[in-house]
């Protein structure tokens, strides 16, 4: 059924011309509410307009003190110059970064300053017994420490002026920093009101590694301190954070979106110049085959949103919540240009969380399948793949998170391409772009589009039929593997209870996303959930009668205790990072957040964010962790049950006793 529209899609996607739109959208320094994203949204905005497609660029208040669903709002920035130039030792004396050569060079929203300074070399500058006995006054510091907690206890506690970082972040068994010795690491600070602004600047590890040693030198010298002159010409104002619109009219008020996120520094090509450009290309494909006749004008519309990510999204959203019920499906595109041999990434589709399983996943991987052959075996025959791909659990930080919210509810999977050794670098850059991947996901994109804006009954019935049997496949793949494990030496009795939950799960997971069609025509899907239900309970009876399960016990301990005592009722839809209201903190909050953050900074991002979607008013946060560890396969109470604590305290939640 999907087949002849992605052959006339693969026919006309470009990928060259894609590649022709990273380069032009990497040129700005694309920044969330700034000047540059502003010329980026604008170059969009006519590239949709040549192709026939209105489009608008909106904006939303930009300013402190404000929230849109759980995301505070910031100011506009820009800087015309940061320079800092090493001038003790004078026979060392050299410029070590330059805003106006390389944006990274200075963390984003860095606050104006003019100076002179000593420098003062910290380990990671994480712990407070770091400081002990330093006075920090008046001085920068170097460090590699998290950017947030150096500011907190280096210019917020000890008084430093400025923060110097030569951090790379390792992405383990893809990127140690020293990889890329010249790469400088985009880095930003966020300022939401009340903290202290400084100013901040980005080396590379290599030049990092040779400041440090001349610090240490000079210590065991006796010689003067390393001094530094800062020139930081920046400013703030009160001002707009922006979002691309563009739209085919349906003949519905209903819609299906694509959704890029626009932002990013200047040159990042991967991140996220190639998810706009393959959008706009996409979009002209889209535009042209309908204009043309070739495909007939579709029930619903198709909306292109090039977006700051997650936070100008949600503005998007919080500003248009009468728009939202007519959404009925999306899909997220973050990075998704890579040369996989030069990146070392794979095409991830990220699937919805189980509070919020839905059909659109399984469309998705059956396009990303119906375009990964290509290499043939030495006998010439096909079936084997020519690039990387996997199916990967929900881990959010991307624009969808905010969509497949149940409290939201509109499906949107992602294609992504992780891990990427160029990430949040300077060396993200157009030449690591392939304009075959832009062509694939652009194809893979309209037609998702195109068939979803345009499914009545039989598309729906053909859907149903896809999510059963890849819902076998997942069962007895679970089985399998499960199976395999419990027969293991090691294995304990809570295996077959973890394997017995697991199916359950699944099974409800297809059941969600069965229903979920419903969404697209008015289709009986009864007979398909029936069938789903019956192939999970044969496994369920095999697996019976090879291992045991019993019922688990409770975890032990006073976060759980306390887990099983409170109810979360939500107050925004979306998900609410912590890390976004240290400014709101109390010393002690702050202290208890960061022992949290520290044991698993990626982990705060996702878990936070499960605990919200499931949190329906009913279930106690110690059930909501049961099932977190059931599709996460790690229990994290304790970090569900401090957010929990914060948020309230914050405002953000309220919570009740569990009866
Ligand atoms: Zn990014």
């Amino acid at each position: 059924m999907i087949g002849k529209l992605l052959a006339t899609m693969q026919e006309h996607v470009s990928g060259h011309l894609a590649r022709n739109h990273v380069a032009e959208i990497a040129r700005y320094h694309r920044l969330q509410a700034s000047p540059g994203f502003r010329q980026a949204a604008q170059y969009c905005q006519e590239s949709f307009e040549e192709s026939g497609i209105h489009a608008e660029v909106l904006g939303f208040p930009a300013r402190e003190g404000t929230t849109c669903w759980g995301w505070p709002m910031f100011q506009e920035w820009e800087a015309s110059e940061g320079v800092l130039r090493l001038i003790e030792p004078p026979e060392q004396s050299r410029k070590l970064a330059d805003y106006n050569e390389a944006r990274l060079s200075l963390i984003q929203r860095s606050a104006p300053f003019e100076g002179e300074a000593e420098v003062v070399l910290l380990e990671d500058g994480e712990e407070w017994a770091e400081y002990e006995g330093l006075d920090l006054r008046g001085k920068v510091v170097l460090t590699k420490g998290d950017r947030d907690r150096v500011h907190y206890l280096a210019v917020e506690k000890h008084g430093a002026l400025g923060i110097i970082t030569d951090t790379l972040k390792e992405l383990p068994g893809l990127r140690h920093p020293m990889d890329l010795p010249d790469a400088l690491q985009y880095t930003s600070f966020w300022w939401y009101g009340g903290e202290t602004r400084c100013f901040g600047f980005v080396l590379s590890p290599k030049e990092g590694a040779r400041l440090r040693a001349l610090i240490k030198e000079c210590q065991r010298d006796g010689k003067p301190p390393l001094k530094v002159q800062v020139s930081v010409k920046s400013r703030f104002w009160d001002g707009e954070i922006n979002t691309v619109s563009a739209l085919i009219p349906g003949q519905t008020k209903e819609e299906v979106l694509l959704l890029a996120h626009l932002c990013h520094p200047q040159g990042a090509a991967n991140d996220n110049a190639s998810g706009s450009a393959t959008v706009l290309e996409a979009a002209r494909v889209l535009q042209s085959l309908i204009s043309r006749g070739t495909l007939a004008q579709p029930r619903r519309g198709i909306r292109f949103l090039l977006v700051p990510e997650i936070l100008g999204f949600a503005a998007y959203l919080a500003h248009n919540e009468s728009l939202i019920p007519n959404m009925i499906a999306a899909l997220n595109l973050d990075m998704v240009g890579e040369d996989q041999s030069l990146c070392g990434s794979t095409m991830t589709i990220e699937q919805a969380p189980g509070s919020f399983a839905n059909y659109a996943d399984d469309l998705v991987v059956r396009l990303v399948e119906e375009t990964s052959s290509g290499a043939t075996n030495y006998a010439g025959l096909e079936g084997q793949t020519a690039s990387r791909h996997a199916v990967t659990p929900f881990s959010g930080g991307s624009d969808h998170c905010l969509l497949i919210d149940p409290s939201v509810g509109v499906p949107c999977p992602m294609i992504n391409q992780w891990p990427d050794k160029f990430y949040h670098t300077s060396t993200d850059t157009l030449d690591k772009v392939d304009p075959a991947m832009l062509a694939r996901v652009g194809s893979i994109a309209a037609t998702y589009a195109y068939f979803l804006a345009d499914a009545g009954p039989e598309e729906a019935a053909w859907l149903a039929e896809e999510v059963l049997s890849r819902h076998k496949t997942r069962v007895l793949a679970l089985a399998r593997d499960g199976l395999a494990r419990a027969a293991g030496a090691d294995h304990s009795p809570e295996d077959g209870e973890m394997l017995w939950r697991r199916v359950r799960l699944l099974q409800m997971r297809t059941e969600k996303a069965l229903q979920s069609i419903l969404r697209l025509a008015d289709v009986d899907v009864s007979a398909w959930q029936e069938e789903a239900r019956a192939f999970a309970e044969a496994e369920l009876a095999r697996i019976a009668k090879l291992v045991p399960h019993s019922p688990g016990k409770t975890p032990p301990g006073d976060g759980e205790k306390e887990a099983a005592s409170i109810v979360l009722r939500r107050l925004c839809p979306g998900p609410i990072d912590p890390k976004n209201f240290i400014n709101r903190m109390s010393d002690e909050e702050h202290e208890t957040w960061w022992r949290v953050y520290k044991e698993s900074p990626d982990d705060t991002y996702v878990y936070p964010a499960l605990l919200l979607y499931w949190a329906d008013g009913l279930r106690n946060v110690q059930e909501i962790s049961d099932l977190i560890e059931l599709e996460m396969g790690k229990r994290v109470t304790e970090m569900l049950v401090t957010c929990c604590r914060l948020w309230q305290r914050l405002g953000l939640v309220e919570l009740s006793t569990a009866s």
